[in-house]
């Protein structure tokens, strides 16, 4: 038995046999040919092209159910480079003057190609290598005589092990065999883990050498919902998980039937539960588990996409999408949090001695202030198809946010003076994050309509411990005393002065962590969609005076350990929650 550690990045636990699925570099042979064989061989990379043409054909039609139209767009983009005369009658009249074959040259010409591609000073050239590779592999497989496995084809159950899918392979998710999907590489936002979350799938990214580590055929468990994976598990492990798995399948179905039921206490207190997400795509899972809206649209995945955030249209649809896709329920999108754990190199290269603290955030956006009124302009433009609310993150004090205010101040008279309508009144909010905005809460809570309190960062900040480094992660304490009063203030401050306080960081979705974020007055938790139906059963179970009570005895002790141990039993008596 061997557990590995990678990325939560699509909730489920899943237990199965592994499908290795193996980007096997190709071996081409390179030989010579006769003068008068260059054109049967040219003939065979036309056969070659018609083959992969109609494969790709084959494979939009068959997945199209599962795909939006931009996924189909990049297969048609896959389709224009196939027919591109430019790329062929290269291939045509190197195949005349080099005297070689036609698997040699093709191969020649995609390497010349995507190493000047992905030298480009251009972020959607750079992007493009991936997808001529993906030709490349494919016509050369046809080239090879090689039938490359599909995805479509799969026949069982499998969980899929791979280093890393291509767009394309990954479009081909078969969501009835494919039960789980642990990967090397990706993170949180990377396409797969955006598609596994649509579909539905548990997975585990960011696993660094699970390739390494498996065969085809092999046993693992895979928990969606931690982040681990369990390489050919001994039985008590594996029941261990059976029994949190089937525990899980039928907590889901008991939850889901909580839909339609508001997260109030039983003494009556409402409580908004909203949704996390990272994409449009993920809207389907927002609604069937019932959330009362977005609490957190992160819009940093729009601008990994290749050319993402250069269009102010393109941005204008994006949220559009979501504000449509939630009726009138209120959507929360947050200005660009790039920097930090989250380097976008393009827009910001990769030379910050100390990215946690440095260039992220608004303080980019503020310095970039092109594509911050570009996103300024395409969230006010769509705020006339739903129930918009703008969040700002990273905010550390008042000269900022005076900035930012101004800033969005004249967007908006921009629009009014090029005759574009919207609402006057769309709710401005920041998140509190940074522990010096905590403690002048009192004084940024005149300028905004509500607080966000963003608890992965503000953990990080208060006890200055790294979020991503697993060396210290064992001090990564939410219920740490320090972090508990600055919420605490945070809330006191917003009561104070008339606003809403909600939390979007991952402590928002922890079911131990629910009655005290309830004690302390949280008007608003934001979470994974998954996490919505249980942090509702224990809102609906318990009365807001037992969680004062419960936060009134725990604000006197003295550590998180403490703190962690008292709360742990206080709700492990009232609740059967699930953890493996
Ligand atoms: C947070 O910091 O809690 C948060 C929600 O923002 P992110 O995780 O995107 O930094
Ligand atoms: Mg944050």
């Amino acid at each position: 038995m061997k557990t590995l550690a990678g990325i939560p990045a699509s909730p489920g636990i899943t237990i199965g046999k592994v499908f290795l699925y193996l980007d096997e570099s190709l071996k081409v042979p390179k030989y010579e040919i006769g003068s008068d064989e260059a054109q049967s061989e040219f003939q065979r990379f036309k056969t070659a092209v018609e083959k992969s043409t109609s494969e790709i054909h084959d494979l939009k039609s068959r997945a199209s159910d599962q795909m939006d139209s931009r996924d189909s767009q990049f297969l048609d983009a896959h389709l224009l480079m196939l027919s591109d005369p430019e790329f062929i009658s290269s291939i045509e009249s190197e195949l005349q003057n080099a005297s070689l074959n036609v698997e040699w040259v093709l191969y020649q010409k995609i390497k010349e190609l995507t190493e000047k591609l992905s030298a480009s000073q251009d972020q959607y050239l750079r992007e493009r290598t991936v997808d001529f590779l993906d030709i490349a592999r494919r016509v050369l497989n046809h080239l090879l005589y090689r039938v490359r496995i599909s995805l479509v084809d799969l026949s069982e159950e499998v969980i899929l092990v791979t280093h890393n899918l291509l767009p394309s392979d990954a479009l081909q998710l078969n969501k009835r065999y494919v039960k789980g999907i642990a990967m090397d590489a990706g993170g949180k936002t990377s396409h797969t883990a955006i598609l596994a979350r649509s579909f539905e799938i548990p997975a585990v990214l960011g696993l660094s050498d699970i390739v390494q580590n498996v065969n085809t055929g092999d046993e693992i468990i895979l928990d969606g919902n931690t982040g681990v994976v369990i390489i050919e598990p001994d039985e008590a492990t594996k029941n261990r998980y059976i029994s949190t798995l089937q525990k899980w399948q039928k907590r889901e179905v008991q939850l889901l039937s909580l839909n339609e039921l508001p997260a109030e206490t039983q003494d009556g207190k409402f409580i908004f539960l909203k949704a996390n997400i990272e994409a449009p795509e993920e809207m389907d899972s927002v609604i069937a588990h019932g959330a009362d809206g977005v609490g957190l649209f992160r819009s940093e995945f729009l601008f990994l996409q290749p050319d993402g955030y250069k269009s102010e249209d393109r941005q204008y649809e994006y949220y559009r999408r979501v504000l449509e896709g939630m009726k009138e329920k209120p959507v929360t999108i947050r200005t660009l949090d790039v920097g930090g754990d989250k380097i976008i190199p393009d827009l910001q290269g990769f030379d910050e001695k100390n990215p946690i603290l440095g260039w992220r955030a608004v303080r980019f956006c503020l310095s970039r202030k092109d594509i911050f009124k570009t996103q300024l302009r395409a969230m006010v433009r769509a705020s006339v198809h739903g129930n918009l609310r703008i969040m700002f993150p990273l905010i550390s004090g008042m000269e900022e946010l005076d900035e930012i205010l101004d800033l969005l101040e004249e967007v908006k008279q921009d629009l009014k003076n090029e005759g574009i309508d919207f609402p006057t009144d769309i709710p401005c909010g920041i998140m509190i994050e940074v522990p010096s905005a905590a403690l002048i809460s009192d004084i940024l809570a005149k300028r905004v309509d509500f607080f966000s309190i963003g608890t992965n960062d503000l953990i990080q900040y208060t006890i200055a411990v790294d979020r991503g480094n697993e060396k210290i992660a064992y001090l990564y304490e939410p219920f740490h005393p320090a972090v508990l009063r600055l919420i605490n203030m945070t809330v006191e401050n917003a009561h104070a002065h008339g606003i809403s306080v909600g939390m979007c960081g991952e402590m928002a979705g922890d079911p131990y962590a629910s009655v005290i974020l309830l004690g302390l007055g949280l008007d608003e938790f934001s979470m994974s969609p998954f996490g919505i139906p249980e942090i509702k059963k224990i809102i609906r179970s318990v009365a807001l005076s037992e969680a004062e009570e419960l936060v009134g005895t725990i604000m006197d002790m003295r550590s998180h350990e403490e703190i962690e141990q008292y709360v742990k039993r206080w709700m492990n008596e009232r609740f059967d929650l699930v953890s493996a």
